[in-house]
């Protein structure tokens, strides 16, 4: 199976796009092919004037090939477009002309192999490359229709050769206009996959993120919490979690109303994000109280945190609206231990903080 696997690498590179322009080149090919066959049997039958039919197969077959090889090697690279999708159509159009001219009695069965052709298109075309693609083919099956049926009459009535072109030009309109409705199509699902991962992310972060001050939600926080806990149980690795509280906020809404409190939960929120480190994650918990969790950090080291934290929005009022309200907040410090759950760590947090009020509020007790 891996011996197959690197034969299948061997043949269409490792490169994800050169390997879809290959097969589709490929594939291409071998739809020659096959038209190269049809034309062979209807040979066999007699159907075909006698003309080059083997100087077609070979030129049919090599170009395709050709250009096979040059995506094989990534000479196609300096294309445009690297699929040469374009040059594929030009040729094979070309050649099917060619075996129009030929094929006598069989000529009709050109039809079919220019339809599937100009389907080909469909896919790997502009939209303006498409009506190009179409007036080409109208130009160059015109002239070759209108020589034959000069050259041969017997086997290219006239008469019947202007309904032939009436036709090609119907198929021509019919899928230049399927062309453009597939581009709409593809276009549109582009758009929605586009909004659909805004959307989600937009969701993500509504799940995760609390609407008034940006910062983590309780839910995410949660998860966060038991994330860290499972990540780091058997492993030496101290963590902390502080519960915060701030002081007296009631008194801030009854005396500034409420959206001066809101402000202020947003103001503290946006600052505190700044002054704790890029891998301490702070959270809204409720209301106006916070949880900080302190990754890889022993207590006495997250005590200097919240200490710095304390002691900047005590010496700095916060300003809102114009208004200077210094803000101040308890806190609970601990440490999670191994083996306890999270919730039990949180406990023991919120018991500290309590304490930190009892004991005279503006000050993180640890334990
Ligand atoms: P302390 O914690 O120091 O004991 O006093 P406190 O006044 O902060 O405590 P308490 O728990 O009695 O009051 C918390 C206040 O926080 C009550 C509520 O009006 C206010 N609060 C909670 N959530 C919000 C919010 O989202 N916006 C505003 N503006 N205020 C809020
Ligand atoms: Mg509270
Ligand atoms: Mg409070």
């Amino acid at each position: 199976m891996a011996a197959l696997g690197k034969l299948v690498d061997a043949i269409l590179t490792r490169d994800r796009h050169q390997r879809v322009r290959l097969m589709q080149a490929l594939f291409a090919s071998l739809l020659m092919c096959c038209c190269v066959l049809a034309l062979h049997v209807a040979a066999m039958f007699g159907l075909v004037d006698d003309g080059p039919i083997w100087w077609w197969s070979g030129a049919s077959v090599a170009g395709l090939l050709v250009v096979v090889t040059l995506i094989r090697s990534g000479v196609n690279r300096k294309f445009a477009d690297p699929a040469m999708t374009m040059q594929q159509m030009l040729y094979a159009t070309l050649c099917a002309a060619w075996a129009y001219s030929f094929a006598g009695v069989a000529h009709n069965v050109v039809g079919i192999i220019l339809a599937v052709i100009l389907m080909f298109g469909m896919f790997g075309l502009s939209s303006r490359q498409v009506i190009w693609l179409g007036f080409y083919t109208l130009g160059v099956f015109g002239i070759v229709m209108a020589l034959s049926s000069q050259r041969n009459p017997e086997h290219y009535p006239p008469g019947e050769e202007i309904v032939y072109f009436m036709m090609l030009c119907i198929m021509v309109v019919g899928v230049g206009l399927l062309t453009v409705q597939l581009h709409r199509m593809r276009d549109r699902l582009r758009r929605q996959k586009v909004e659909l991962g805004a959307a989600l992310a937009h969701i993500h972060r509504l799940a995760t993120h609390d609407d008034l001050t940006g910062l983590v939600n309780r839910r995410h926080m949660q998860e966060l919490l038991e994330n860290e806990r499972m990540r780091l149980e058997r492993s030496e690795q101290d963590w902390c979690v502080a519960l915060i509280d701030l002081d007296h906020f009631k008194s801030v809404n009854d005396l500034h109303g409420h959206a001066i409190g809101d402000e202020v939960l947003r103001a503290l929120s946006r600052h505190a994000h700044t002054l704790i480190r890029r891998t301490d994650v702070l959270a809204r918990w409720g209301g106006e109280e916070f949880v900080l969790l302190l990754p890889n950090t022993p207590i006495a080291m997250a005590m200097n945190s919240l200490e710095r934290l304390r002691e900047h929005f005590h010496a700095h009022p916060l300003v809102v609206q114009g208004i200077e309200l210094a803000v101040s907040f308890s806190a609970g410090l601990t440490e999670h231990l191994r083996g306890e759950t999270v919730a039990q760590t949180l406990e023991r947090a919120d018991k500290l903080c309590y304490q930190a009020k009892t004991l005279g509020r503006n000050r993180v007790e640890r334990g």
